[in-house]
């Protein structure tokens, strides 16, 4: 779909804030987003009813040119086929008035995104990991969300409440003044909104075009090394030699006993069972709630200390270095997964990245394969192997003895300097065209499995079966673009 592209000197940002619907409002946003999962699932099943029509008429012979016709999944085509379905569609035709039209909107313009996604895919043309075909949402696991793009939507003067098409005036859990303001001012516009549920509240989020001036970041000459790891967060080295460490909260791990005490009253009520449709009890369910709430706590927790984090690092400096790390493949690693997820690695790159950009200040990706461990920080040497256990890093070049973690972060700051001094070697492929003796520049193979990886520095710690799958899936890239 076309992206939206704001005007000049204004961005596209998201305003979000939590809603404290009555239980009459409650009940109408669930419609709602129930209404954009019925029609979601209406476009899927009258898409691919014709693919396997067809499939079923050519195992009986049928020529290519009789076949039944292909169902168009455009917008504008779903969207016609939809309005006059809706009258007749036992489906739909008791209640669909209940709604605003923007749900049934919502559902549809998802079913034709994701028929894209798995057209290009299929194509070739889409990046990432094959899309499969569209598939029915279950009414129990689709996430509840629905997006308005037209009609009465507003943040009240008051600032306490906001309105929406049907909906009405929902009253807000935190104030709405940041972006009142600026709607008041005519410096932001919105555009949609969109309502979610998402860890046990309800949310409503503004998609506005926002001018935004310039920020002054405090040093904006000034670089920083971000090395990401388990034991310490994150360590932060800059151009100037300050070295900080970032501790790792670990929101997860410390809510695990709690968790688990929780999971445990969960499994010894009794729950749903699909085999038999079984309902749950009342006493699992609020045993449910309440472990969820565990979930939500350290969702909220985490969330807040990344942006807390990356905030801070984007106000300050003009250049920040992180490595390119292929959080995806870690995750596969089952000894660490649970750790770097808690660590949110891959939220501390996205949010980085888009604070960076807005801030007007650099980020930038050492290569995957940049040896920022295993480089000496004070005379440039590197290491042939680092295990990951060292945690201590001693040149044999120079005799500098230093912090595994402070070294790394430090190697990625030096990294900026020499990137905006021309001599650098940042995101590039060939980083180290000197070649070292037995392949010294490349970060440390691991022949066999480690059994000590527990609370290593992550950046090293994949193992050679994922090695070999993510070469095999960068060979299907380059075969995709031929
Ligand atoms: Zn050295």
């Amino acid at each position: 779909m076309k992206r939206f592209q704001a005007q000049p000197g204004f961005v596209v940002q998201a305003f979000r804030f939590a809603l404290d619907p009555n239980a009459a409002q409650e009940q109408a946003l669930r419609s709602h987003c129930g209404a954009a999962r019925a029609a979601y699932n209406w476009a899927v099943g009258w898409v691919e009813a014709s693919w396997w029509q067809r499939k079923a008429e050519a195992t009986y012979g049928v020529p290519e040119a009789d076949l039944t016709e292909w169902r168009p999944w455009s917008l504008p085509a779903l969207r016609k086929e939809f309005n006059q379905v809706k009258h007749t569609d036992p489906r739909f035709a008791g209640w669909w008035e209940d709604n605003s039209k923007e749900a049934y909107s919502t559902g549809l313009v998802n079913a034709a995104a994701a028929f894209d996604n798995y057209a290009k895919s299929k194509q070739g043309k889409r990046r990432g990991k094959k899309a499969g075909m569209p598939r029915f949402k279950p009414k129990r696991k689709a996430r509840l969300s629905c997006r308005f793009t037209t009609g009465t939507i507003r943040v009240e003067t008051g600032g306490r409440h906001v309105t929406l098409p049907r909906l009405g005036r929902i009253r807000v859990h935190e104030p709405t003044i940041k972006l009142l303001h600026r709607v008041q001012a005519g410096t932001a516009r919105i555009l949609s909104a969109t309502v979610r549920h998402e860890r046990g509240r309800w949310f409503v989020s503004f998609q506005t075009e926002t001018a935004r001036g310039l920020v002054r970041v405090t040093r904006p000459e000034a670089a920083v090394g971000i090395d990401l790891g388990i034991k310490t967060l994150a360590v932060l080295a800059d151009s100037a030699g300050e070295i900080r460490e970032i501790p790792n909260p670990r929101h997860l791990g410390t809510a695990l006993n709690k968790l688990c005490r929780a999971s445990r009253t969960v499994s010894r009520r009794r729950g749903p069972d699909r085999r038999t449709g079984q309902k749950p009890s009342r006493r699992w369910e609020k045993a449910n709630a309440a472990r969820n709430k565990v979930h939500h706590r350290v969702a909220n927790l985490r969330a807040d200390a990344l942006h807390k984090l990356t905030t801070a690092v984007t106000a300050e400096y003009g250049t920040v270095v992180v490595e390119d790390l292929n959080v995806a493949g870690m995750l596969r690693n089952r000894r660490l997964a649970r750790r770097i997820a808690d660590a949110g690695f891959g939220e501390i790159r996205r949010q980085l990245t888009y604070k960076t950009k807005r801030n007007g200040c650099r980020i930038i990706a050492a290569d995957r394969w940049f040896p920022s461990s295993k480089t000496c920080s004070g005379c440039g040497a590197v290491k042939a192997k680092l295990p990951l256990h060292v945690r201590t890093y001693e040149c044999d070049a120079c005799g500098l003895v230093i912090d595994r973690d402070d070294n790394a972060a430090r190697n990625l700051a030096a990294l900026a300097a020499a990137v905006t001094t021309g001599t650098g070697v940042a995101g590039d492929q060939d980083t180290a065209k000197v070649s070292k003796p037995r392949g010294a520049d490349r970060k440390t193979r691991t022949t066999r499995p480690r059994r000590n990886t527990g609370t290593g520095r992550a950046g090293g710690a994949t193992l050679p079966h994922q090695r070999q799958t993510e070469t095999g899936d960068r060979t299907q890239a380059e075969a995709l673009t031929l």
